[in-house]
């Protein structure tokens, strides 16, 4: 039986445009089972600019809790029933519908949320309303997206989502020989997910013709930015005429993206899926005060315990993630190290390892670990705490994903005491200091001057995760009630 979503929405003055737009800010509360556990609810509707805000019944009528109620053809149902996803992410729900319709869509989200089935799905059913036979070199679907990962991730996603319609998909990324990517386009192609700089070197080289794009979809957009990508971003989509519909993705709207979105999209629609700072909540976690020089024994000590079944661990710098690596092999730990020293094909292999569960332990640098889309990832490991505060947001965003709890642990040495300032102020959260491991740097603490919580004993809060479907309550990071178990403990996995 269909279920209604109760919405609560009010019109706010946005904060980010501080131009007085109007906002619906609704507040979704989906009986319990009716939302996937583990994805962002919060959900801002902002009205077009200058546009009047949206009706309630319009807000309720995107709140549809089944795919077949977004409107999705049977093939597409088939394929995502054999995936097991029983309902829609709130961004699905949202943004489905809309795209269906052929609006242009500004999705303010980050990897993890679904939003790759919220472009995907409703593009390929446009897609297979109109067939045309697949030409050489000219894709009718591009999708642009900053890493080889991303990119390889998103082809993925196509092919399991639309592997009833027989379309035609490829990948082109850098790091990489050139001729098997060519030889795809020449085969004919309709839907291309590529990377900037390779994609705007095969047009260059007129291996690829963006003339009968349709439909065009700009992922994690700020980071493309960040990577300086927005110069090649930009001559990309000026080759583009024919796009009917385009999508920009991205998790943070600097001015820069902004802009670029408002060259671009036509009269669209904005949907903003929980912001990085409060998705973090639904995270459990700890900082552990710790000298420098005692770190890598504070890991071995972490990852002896046998709930810490798959860890990502950051490191600032390519080297130190080689050595932090190279020192877990030897104290008998399968681990492995990706970074951007090491060529596309070894960073590809070192993400296969972990997906499959033969290295228990990735070691990462900040650019490497970008969009790593891998499910089940147990606990997050700030071995460094990163410069900026927002990477932060990132790196734990890698754990809790697609319903499953999860953990972030950081530590934090007399260095980092004004890092860990920045990241609290940037989450608005108070870290709960974790004081029972063994290597517990008591004056790094004091100079911390922290007045937020903390736990003698090593003793995690009752619940480590108010995910969704749970009751509302004390979420991770914020002290609580008791419970058994060791800090990093992943409680839910456990229960
Ligand atoms: P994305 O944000 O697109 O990277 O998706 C994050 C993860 O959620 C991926 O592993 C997807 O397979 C999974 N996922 C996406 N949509 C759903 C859904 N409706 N139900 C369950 N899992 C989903």
């Amino acid at each position: 039986m269909r279920q209604r979503l109760a919405i609560r929405a009010q019109v706010l003055v946005s904060p980010q445009c501080g131009r007085g737009h109007r906002f619906l800010r609704s507040s979704i509360l989906p009986p319990v089972g009716c939302v996937p556990s583990g994805f962002p609810q919060t959900v801002l509707l902002p009205a077009p600019f200058g546009a009047a805000p949206k009706s309630y019944a319009r807000l309720e009528s995107e709140y549809m809790t089944s795919f077949s109620d977004l409107g999705l053809i049977e093939p597409l149902l088939r394929a995502l029933t054999a995936e097991g996803y029983a309902v829609p992410t709130p961004i699905q729900s949202q943004a489905i519908p809309l795209l269906l319709q052929g609006r242009d869509m500004l999705g303010i989200a980050q990897t993890g949320t679904g939003k790759t089935a919220a472009f995907a799905l409703p593009i390929l059913q446009r897609m297979a309303a109109n067939r045309v036979k697949a030409a050489p070199r000219c894709p009718r679907t591009l999708v642009l997206t900053p890493t080889r990962e991303l990119a390889v991730q998103i082809g993925e996603g196509f092919a399991t989502y639309g592997k009833h319609l027989g379309f035609k998909r490829t990948v082109v990324y850098g790091g990489v020989g050139q001729g098997a990517q060519v030889s795809a386009m020449n085969a004919g192609v309709d839907i291309l997910v590529a990377t900037p700089g390779r994609l705007l070197d095969l047009m260059n080289q007129r291996h690829i013709n963006l003339q009968h794009v349709e439909f065009l979809v700009l992922d994690e957009a700020d980071r493309m930015l960040d990577m300086g990508f927005i110069r090649d971003v930009k001559v990309i989509v000026s080759k583009i005429v024919a796009a009917r519909q385009t999508l920009l993705f991205s998790a943070t709207m600097p001015e820069a993206v902004m802009s670029l979105a408002k060259g671009i999209l036509k009269d669209f629609e904005r949907i903003e899926v929980t912001p990085p700072a409060t998705t973090v909540e639904r995270i459990v976690q700890r900082v552990m005060f710790v000298a420098r020089d005692d770190k890598r024994r504070l890991l071995t000590e972490l990852l002896n315990d046998k709930s810490v079944t798959r860890a990502l661990v950051f490191t600032r710098t390519k080297h130190a993630a080689n050595r932090v690596a190279e020192q877990l092999i030897k104290n008998g730990v399968s681990a492995d190290a990706i970074h951007g020293n090491k060529s596309q094909n070894a960073r590809q292999r070192s993400l296969d390892a972990f997906k499959s569960g033969k290295a228990r332990v990735l070691v990462a640098t900040d650019i490497a670990a970008r969009g790593i889309d891998v499910d089940g990832i147990s606990h997050v490991i700030n071995y460094e705490l990163p410069a900026d505060a927002e990477s932060y947001v990132h790196r734990i965003g890698r754990t809790a994903r697609a319903g499953m709890s999860g953990a972030a642990i950081s530590f934090c040495d007399a260095d980092e005491v004004g890092d860990l300032r920045a990241i609290e102020r940037l989450t608005r959260q108070t870290i709960t200091v974790d004081t029972g491991h063994a290597f517990h740097a008591a004056h790094i603490a004091t100079r911390s001057e922290r007045s937020g919580p903390s736990r003698p004993s090593g003793r995690p809060n009752g619940r480590p995760n108010g995910g969704y479907g749970q009751k509302p309550g004390n979420r991770g990071g914020r002290g609580g009630s008791g419970g058994g178990g060791r800090p990093w403990e992943n409680r839910s996995r456990a229960a």
